[in-house]
């Protein structure tokens, strides 16, 4: 697109007719309605709305600027066009104005456009002041609030392609700004005059560029393989819209920020997945802290839609299944949490733009109640009928809101308000983060995530009794030494198995609790106390309800390892506290000395803090010990002879307590390294490794990023990496020893993934490039790997990757079950430190929350026998009432030994010994548990978890030698969507201690292997 030029010659064109729109002819634009007749293939995939293009003599329509209509076939626009269309559109007409809202990883910009008419365009901003208004109505009266909802103007906000192969929305978006904006039928003016319509062409603007480079290669080359698009935006693909809680991503708080800066009525997401357009509301369990009023708006909008779409004999609209409604995920949530209505379309796509014939099983054709009028079972698909289907049906959205504009505006105050009330009505009063937490950076870190949601912050100015005091505390009771301590003397010593545990008034809700000074109180009487309660809460999803679409628990301060009380009393709303912006951390340098000590609490500004001083040696305590009469835990940093001044800058800018010393603590230490990091991802899915690279980017922890390819390529892996991470592994074929092995089939001419003139967008700084993406790890690369590892090199696999190592050989007596009956959809579960001398343990405590999902499940040791008594022989009797063997004297069975799972899976039977001496590892070479998932009575904390006793008291991290590195194997996903932040340290410990992960280590026990030697001797 010859941007500049056009927009020159239009510039001259438009100065004349600025703001002079009623000056303007309003025609039929006829060949412009031609071509949309043309490419539409049915007419029942089109209505009147949509059917035919005014033509404006001050606006130029899209294809004025495009040159082609919307929606025509084999043609899709790059963000800048789209972005320069909004921008002319802006120049052309006093009913247009555009906003920047931020830009993207890659540097691409967001737009919000709004369209409405003269008047509200002019007066955007006394809008925009009446919608804050309304979004937090403490100190508003009703009357003064229903002044205000009879002057305001609903906001109705569509956004485009935050998935980036769903691209028909981006340009069905240019032409309804258009239409809103210039077409004359009192349809479209009551839109314009009673509502606000604003619109983000692109969401996903970087992903947006490299879709459209492909997809116009392949128009442009139909005869070669379709290129996959390996990077959606920088970091993630399709869970772009799953960083609502997390806000990692640019788009997300870019998102975020617009809302809160014009509290829109509704947030409508524009998808292309399911045939012909789905309406969201979902199949349920709707997320329990919402307000009812939203879920019958949901309700009453859709079906308002699929009556007008139906009505005009369009095909296949429905709503109801596709998605349940219960994780606060997905884009809308950014509305549904702050008391907004947040909603989607499903359209029916084609991942470009070309006409398909489409065939559709039974699942999408079947006729059901909440789908009466279902879509076909073939029919020609045209990127036209998309954008007829999704421009039409929203049409009839934004012209609902405007028609029912103080339905909306009043329902969006009574939400705000009902939100202000619940701290006194359903409650809880507050949420309270305790002054004394082990983790002050964490604990720092939420806070100020949840200040980004416009969550208030409060702290406490002295202590403050509450009664009943608790709930429900997190992390788990067991952890709970200083809930109600209100002095943190006895810090740092979170290991201490006996301080305050169990013991404290928090577990008894018959007396108070000190709540102590300095303690941050998330009140929820305030406007988005509903947002707060939700990440806060613990979630139960019953099995029985409908398949969940998502995650089913996310309890963020238990995957933060963060303290959190929930506080029924609303006494504690009446205690003196004061509203704080943002949690800063002073960080220094206590007491005197050239030794520097820095107990390890898992804050992950500690991994920052490594990386940041790579040039100085430190060491890692390898037991807890004492200096100047502080307590400092296993894995304490220890810093001898550095520049002090050095030290301090990085400590003040992390926030970090140092303590110097002038005497060398007396413990066991070995060199804490700063590691050469290299991150795998493979060229068909880079989802998962996403997630890892933005978390390693956001603390500085320097890595690279290098393909399974590449690994395939480069022999003495060693020379370069000291630790090569493999996140779990996405794409057809998932993380199978054969998906691995041969990745994109090599098979077919190279195929380069580097920018060129035809795909200038592929590759932007920090993501990787190659000549030819065939051919996977291969052989050559699984061998690499394990001569990396036997080098000395650590390998970290993280749930579907530990497929591989474990099949490929590297981790002997270590197996993955697969239990038919379990089903965990994405849910926080309590593990127990199973080795606590283990580095990776380094800073725990003795129990910490993980994310799992589906797996997989290890065994370590030899195959058990079945333990329910399966074993035995038919014969009299029962399971347990034990044979009678006929004719001699009765000898009971022999009772099986009890072990703990920990020496059940070290455990070697002595014929096995005997027999098998040339397969098995030596003790040395044996499985080491370090995590462990809970007994199965105190598993799951949040969500579903079917099956649980197929997971409790399973290894969950697993340390394997191999020759003279070590394989550590993940079950639970320790970096996932940034909300995992409290397992981040598992995998830190492992990078800094790689070469020492031996440290502490008990050795199973050889003396029945002695003796199975004298034995076979006699
Ligand atoms: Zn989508």
């Amino acid at each position: 697109m010859k941007t500049i030029a056009l927009l020159g010659s239009l510039f001259t064109l438009l100065t004349v007719s600025l703001y002079a729109q009623s000056n303007c002819q309003i025609g039929n634009d006829a060949d412009y309605t031609r071509q949309i007749h043309e490419f539409t293939t049915e007419s029942f995939f089109s209505t009147e709305l949509v059917d035919h293009l005014p033509s404006s003599s001050c606006v130029p329509s899209p294809e004025k600027f495009l040159h082609h209509i919307v929606g025509a076939p084999n043609v899709l626009d790059h963000v800048a066009d789209i972005n320069a269309y909004m921008r002319l559109l802006e120049k052309s007409t006093p009913r247009v104005k555009v906003f920047s809202i931020g830009k993207s990883e890659e540097g691409r910009e967001m737009l919000a456009v709004f369209v409405s008419d003269e008047g509200n365009i002019r007066d955007l901003d006394r809008y925009r002041q009446i919608t804050a208004k309304l979004a937090d109505p403490r100190g508003l009266n009703d009357q003064d609030a229903q002044k205000l909802i009879s002057d305001g103007k609903p906001i109705y906000w569509a956004d485009g392609s935050i998935h980036s192969p769903e691209t028909g929305a981006p340009e069905m978006l240019m032409e309804l700004a258009y239409r809103i904006a210039v077409e004359d039928t009192p349809f479209i003016q009551k839109i314009r005059k009673d509502s606000i319509v604003m619109i983000t062409p692109v969401v996903e603007v970087d992903g947006r560029d490299r879709e459209v480079d492909i997809y116009m290669h392949h128009v442009h080359h139909p005869d070669e393989p379709r290129y996959p698009l390996v990077w959606w935006g920088h970091y993630v693909s399709h869970d772009n819209n799953r960083d609502d809680l997390g806000l990692t991503l640019a788009l997300s708080r870019n998102m975020l920020k617009a809302f809160l800066n014009w509290h829109p009525t509704v947030m409508h997401d524009l998808h292309e997945s399911v045939p012909y357009l789905y309406i969201m509301t979902g199949t349920g369990p709707y997320n329990a802290w919402l307000d009812p009023i939203v879920i019958s708006e949901w309700q009453s909008m859709a079906y308002h839609e699929i009556e007008e779409m139906t009505k005009r004999g369009v095909i296949g609209v429905w709503t109801h299944g596709f998605y349940d409604g219960w994780a606060p995920n997905y884009l809308l949530s950014i509305a549904n949490g702050h008391n907004a209505i947040g909603r989607f379309y499903e359209t029916f796509g084609n991942g470009g733009a070309d006409t398909q014939v489409r065939k559709l099983q039974p699942a999408d054709t079947n006729r059901e109640w909440y789908r009466p009028n279902p879509p076909l079972p073939e029919v020609k698909w045209s990127a036209r009928d998309n954008i007829n289907m999704q421009e039409s049906a929203i049409l009839f959205g934004m012209n609902n809101v405007a028609e029912n504009k103080e339905t909306f505006l009043n329902n969006f105050y009574l939400k705000s308000k009902r939100a202000v009330a619940k701290a006194r009505t359903e409650g809880p009063a507050a949420w309270v983060f305790p002054a004394d937490d082990p983790r002050p950076g964490e604990q720092a870190r939420f806070l100020n995530l949840l200040a980004l949601q416009g969550v208030e912050i409060s702290r406490l100015d002295s202590d403050a009794q509450v009664y009943p005091a608790v709930q429900k505390e997190h992390p788990s009771d067991a952890d709970s030494q200083s809930s109600s301590r209100s002095d943190d003397k006895q810090k740092p010593s979170t290991r201490d198995k006996d301080v305050g545990r169990d013991k404290d008034a928090s577990h008894d809700s018959n007396k108070p609790t000190t709540v102590p000074k300095g303690s941050y109180i998330i009140r929820m009487d305030q406007p988005y106390s509903r947002l707060a309660d939700m990440v806060l809460d613990t979630q139960y999803y019953n099995p029985r309800d409908p398949r969940s679409y998502d995650d089913t628990g996310w309890t963020l301060g238990a995957l933060r390892n963060v303290k959190t009380i929930r506080v029924m009393d609303t006494a504690l709303l009446d205690k003196p506290m004061q509203k704080v912006q943002t949690v800063e951390l002073a960080g220094q340098i206590n007491g005197s000395g050239s030794t520097y000590l820095i107990n390890h609490n898992t804050d992950n500004t500690l991994a920052t803090f490594r990386y940041k001083l790579a040039d100085v040696p430190m060491e890692a305590a390898e037991a807890p010990f004492e200096a100047d009469g502080v307590k400092f835990d296993a894995g304490t940093f220890i810093i001898r002879n550095a520049d002090r001044g050095k030290v301090e800058a990085a400590a003040k800018e992390l926030g970090i307590t140092v303590h110097a010393t002038g005497s060398a603590p007396r413990v066991a230490t070995h060199p804490l390294e700063a590691p050469r990091l290299a991150i795998v991802h493979n060229w068909t899915n880079t989802q998962n490794d996403g997630w890892f690279r933005v978390a390693l980017d956001e603390l500085k922890i320097p890595y690279t990023y290098i393909a399974d390819t590449k690994l395939r390529q480069t022999d003495h892996l060693r020379d370069k990496f000291d630790v090569i991470l493999l996140p779990p592994a996405g794409g057809f074929g998932g993380a199978s020893l054969s998906s691995a092995v041969n990745g994109i089939p090599n098979r077919g001419t190279p195929m380069p993934w580097k920018n060129n003139d035809e795909m200038p967008n592929l590759v932007a700084p920090g993501l990787d490039e190659t000549d030819d993406m065939h051919g996977g790890l291969g052989y050559a690369g699984l061998g690499n790997l394990e001569q990396f590892v036997r080098d000395g090199g650590l390998l970290i696999a993280v749930q579907s990757s530990a497929a591989l190592p474990i099949a490929a050989g590297m981790t002997q007596m270590v197996t993955v079950a697969n239990p038919p009956g379990m089903n965990a959809p994405g849910s926080v579960l309590l593990s127990t430190i199973d080795d606590s001398k283990s580095p990776i343990t380094y800073g725990y405590s003795d129990k910490l929350y993980i994310y799992f999902h589906d797996g997989p499940v290890f065994n370590v040791g030899m195959p058990q026998p079945n333990a329910e008594g399966a074993t035995r022989a038919s014969g009299r009797g029962s399971p347990t009432d034990p044979d009678v063997i006929q004719a001699r004297a009765y000898q009971e069975p022999e009772k099986p030994t009890k072990r703990s799972p920990h020496d059940q899976e070290l455990y070697i039977p002595e014929e096995t010994r005997q027999f098998a001496a040339l397969l098995l590892p030596s003790p040395a070479e044996m499985p080491r548990v370090v995590l462990r998932f809970a007994p199965e009575k105190d598993l799951v904390l949040s969500g579903m978890l079917v099956g649980a006793r197929d997971v409790a008291e399973k290894p969950a991290v697993i340390d394997v030698p191999h020759g003279k590195g070590h394989v550590v194997l993940f079950s639970n996903n320790p970096m996932w969507r940034d909300e995992t932040m409290g397992s981040f340290f598992l995998v830190f410990n492992a990078i800094f201690n790689y070469d020492h992960l031996d440290a502490g280590r008990t050795l199973p026990s050889e003396s029945a292997k002695g003796q199975v030697k004298t034995g076979a001797e006699e």
